[in-house]
């Protein structure tokens, strides 16, 4: 589900809409300005409530769902409508990027996945102990555990998930990153170290952090696989919003997260304020250089 895809070119809007993650049959194009993504009960009801909250600002407008053919679609405002050679990258955020009740559910199973042993052998071959090497199998508990400790994702609350340059081209191996050095360079890459536009992005993230801290939304959501897309273009407009809510879940009322402390399993702590500071301290490192 995390291959890649680039999509039509559509010169009458002037815009080339681009799929950075996710699976391709899950957008289609729409006409004035919006994209359609496969409908989830999950990610309406967030984007619901995100329009009636102080992080409306940070997220793409949300204009309910339409239906075409068999299936159903949220309708998005194009974050890339009218932008000129965009260049984009997309930031999951977060220290883990499974669900509890994955986890969960993964635990009672002790089946061998053959085809995650792979997975993790391609990656690392020496990440699978010497029993799991033998069995050539893993299960899947394990599995979603050590995948985010491949990535910056279990130490920096965030991975670059891939990043779209002016020309078009992909790049995907950012999501070995580990360290915050290795961040910074990514992102003096990501802008061609273009002052203007750190300081436009960092300053956004200072905002956002803000819009955060008075969010009811965030206070009562566990925002697991969420990313940040960051988005300019040579006129040195920079923006970065808030995307994908497909695993945002509301926690009991009785319990609000902090966002901000690692996670231990029952917690529901996902760590995207580790990850937004992260991403802040880089890019004031960027800007510095
Ligand atoms: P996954 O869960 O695997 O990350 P997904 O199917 O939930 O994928 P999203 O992460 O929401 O899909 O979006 C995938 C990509 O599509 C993003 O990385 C971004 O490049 C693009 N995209 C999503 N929403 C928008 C939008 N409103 N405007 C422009 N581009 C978007
Ligand atoms: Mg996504
Ligand atoms: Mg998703």
């Amino acid at each position: 589900k995390t291959y890649l895809t680039m999509m039509h070119f559509s010169l009458r809007r002037q815009s080339s809409w681009v799929q950075l993650a996710g699976h391709q049959g899950n957008f289609q194009l729409s006409e004035g300005g919006e994209v359609l993504k496969l409908y989830s009960e999950v990610e309406a009801k967030c984007l619901d409530c995100l329009m009636r909250d102080p992080l409306r600002p940070f997220v793409p407008q949300y204009h309910g769902m339409v239906t075409r053919g068999e299936h159903c679609y949220i309708r998005l405002e194009d974050l890339l409508s009218g932008l000129r050679r965009p260049v984009i990258m997309d930031c999951k955020m977060g220290v883990r990027t499974y669900q509890e009740e994955e986890l969960v559910k993964a635990r009672t199973k002790d089946t061998l996945r053959n085809d995650m042993y792979q997975k993790m052998v391609k990656i690392d071959p020496s990440a699978p102990s010497a029993e799991e090497h033998t069995q050539k199998g893993v299960t899947k508990w394990r599995y979603l555990q050590w995948r985010d400790t491949t990535s910056s994702t279990s130490t920096l609350g965030f991975r670059i998930e891939g990043i779209m340059m002016e020309d078009g081209s992909v790049q995907r191996d950012f999501r070995k990153i580990l360290t915050l050095a290795q961040v910074t360079e990514a992102l003096l890459y990501f802008t061609r170290s273009q002052l203007g536009i750190l300081k436009a992005y960092h300053s956004r993230l200072l905002a956002l952090s803000d819009a955060l801290t008075n969010s009811p939304f965030f206070r009562t959501h566990e925002l697991i696989g969420s990313s940040l897309l960051f988005v300019h273009d040579h006129s040195s407009k920079a923006n970065v919003w808030m995307i994908d809510f497909g695993k945002t879940t509301p926690v009991p009322d009785t319990s609000k997260l902090r966002h901000n402390v690692p996670w231990a399993e029952g917690s529901r702590e996902d760590g995207y304020l580790i990850g937004l500071t992260s991403l802040i301290t880089s890019l004031a490192q960027a800007i510095s250089v």
